[in-house]
């Protein structure tokens, strides 16, 4: 492990790192932009420069991001020239940059604004009109590319050629007239990890549509959360509104909806990346949601048809559940423990690939689109569904069964947390809450478990799955 010196103070570095590399994990800051820890060395943004003493009493300059560590080596990051030549490099990116952070979706977020007042802090050298170029070119149906405010770190392409594989960006013309392009081929519209460059970007000049202009950043926190999209189970964070910043005049429900979703890196998982599903959770988690329980497709309030199905699981001679596979490790449990003596189990796919999606890839994406069917099989098998001679009551918890599967004459239960024809059809229905409005576990493929974190309250007619377990077991009528 070779040892060198920053700043006089000595540092351990791993066989093969650069000085970059060495000096961040040991807690040396050294400004950067187009280095990225998960991609190649470009070098070309000269932001990470530093002095080397040449042990003649001189020193030579070279960037910290291309320069692998030497034993015995001393490293300089906060001499004069080191900090006149961050600031010249501060220069040249600000002299065409529009400096719009008014309107910029980075603002707050964003390493240019940070680095020009911890490194330069003064006005634009030039008295020349910034050269222009194009706001608002659209590189896909998700992004958008502010051409005046790229800093041409090649972050992006690098992206697509290295991680995604799609190579569908790449850097047009030279100096002052380049242009951040995507191929003429469709590839980055079919990138199933576009959206990544969105985060990667140092700048504000990679825009996702869906949040443009949505909400500044510091309006907003994120909850640690996983996405259901598929078993890979990718950590990711939910961002939605402070309730300190409450939106008291627009519409009330944007103080409880996503924002954003944004990769949390989890190197067991899915190191700093997730695929486009994840970004657009809300589209899975947000849509028309079921909050009213049902009896035989009637209105009814949620301690009676509680009530009543209790009252079926205790008169059932032969009950079946069909277990979701979107249900939580806890969730899972509760069934087992209060309602899995009871009844014949299967577990049940909630979820099957749309038309459309990509399936699998060697990169995240898993071809099981149900977050914990592991947990779920572990605890209730993997025999396929079949309902035995008999059977008078299905209790069916979630989406993605048929109706018309059901044996003949069997009351049913049902379990489900969106609008949908089916809740209509069960003797008994029972809206449960979503991922977003309470804490678990998922299992993912590889048996990596990850934790979510409620990030709304549920309404209070919406019922816990886990509590509700319990309620069902029990012929008390105490009110769940
Ligand atoms: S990219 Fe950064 S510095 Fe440039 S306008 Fe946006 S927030 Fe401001
Ligand atoms: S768009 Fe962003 S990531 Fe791509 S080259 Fe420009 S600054 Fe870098
Ligand atoms: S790979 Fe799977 S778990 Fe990860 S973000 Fe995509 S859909 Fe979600």
């Amino acid at each position: 492990m070779p040892e060198f010196f920053i700043n006089g103070q000595p540092v351990h570095a791993e066989p093969g790192q650069t000085v970059l590399q060495a000096a961040l994990a040991a807690g040396h800051y050294i400004p950067y932009f187009c280095w990225h820890p998960n991609l190649s060395v470009a070098g070309n943004c000269r932001m990470c420069i530093v002095d080397v003493e040449d042990g003649k009493g001189g020193t030579w300059s070279d960037i910290a991001c291309n320069m692998p560590v030497d034993e015995g080596m001393k490293v300089l990051t906060e001499t004069e020239s080191v900090q006149k030549r961050r600031k010249e490099t501060l220069q040249l990116i600000l002299l065409n940059h529009p400096v719009d952070c008014g309107i910029c979706d980075k603002a707050g977020e964003c390493m240019l604004q940070d680095q020009h007042y911890d490194y330069h802090g003064e006005r634009p050298v030039s008295f020349e009109p910034k050269v222009t170029a194009t706001k608002f070119h659209s590189l896909s149906e998700r992004i958008v590319i502010d051409n005046e405010r790229c800093i041409c770190c090649s972050r992006c392409t690098r992206f697509t050629a290295e991680v995604s594989k799609s190579n569908s960006l790449a850097i047009q013309f030279r100096a002052d007239h380049s242009l951040v392009r995507a191929s003429e081929d469709g590839a980055f519209e079919r990138d199933a990890y576009s959206d990544n460059v969105i985060d990667i970007c140092p700048v504000g000049a990679l825009l996702s549509k869906d949040f443009l202009y949505r909400s500044r950043v510091w309006y907003l926190k994120p909850t640690p959360s996983v996405c259901p999209g598929c078993e890979r189970g990718c950590a990711v964070n939910i961002w939605h509104r402070k309730p300190e910043w409450k939106l008291n005049a627009l519409d009330p429900r944007r103080n409880a909806s996503i924002d954003r979703v944004t990769p949390l890196e989890n190197p067991a998982v899915n190191g700093p990346w997730i695929c486009n599903k994840g970004r657009d959770l809300a589209k899975i988690l947000e849509r028309p949601r079921a909050e009213q329980a049902l009896l035989k497709g009637k209105p009814a309030e949620l301690a009676a048809a509680i009530a009543q199905a209790r009252d079926l699981v205790a008169a059932a001679k032969r009950p079946v559940a069909l277990v979701s596979s979107w249900g939580s490790n806890e969730e899972l449990a509760a069934f087992k423990a209060t309602l899995g003596g009871r009844f014949a189990s299967f577990v049940k796919a909630d979820w099957a690939p749309l038309p459309g999606e990509v399936v699998e890839d060697d990169v995240l994406i898993k071809p099981d689109k149900n977050p914990n069917r592991r947990a779920a099989q572990g605890l209730f098998g993997a025999a396929p569904i079949a309902f035995p001679e008999g059977t008078d009551l299905v209790l069916v918890w979630g989406e993605g069964f048929a109706f018309s599967g059901l044996p003949r004459g069997a009351k049913v239960i049902f379990l489900n947390s969106y609008l949908q024809p089916e809740n209509g059809h069960a003797d008994v229905f029972l809206p449960i809450s979503v991922q977003t409005e309470r804490s678990g576990h998922y299992t993912n493929f590889e048996g990596t478990v990850s934790a979510f974190r409620a990030c709304f309250a549920r309404k209070p007619t919406v019922v816990d799955a886990e509590a509700l377990f319990a309620a069902l077991a029990t012929r008390e009528r105490a009110a769940a």
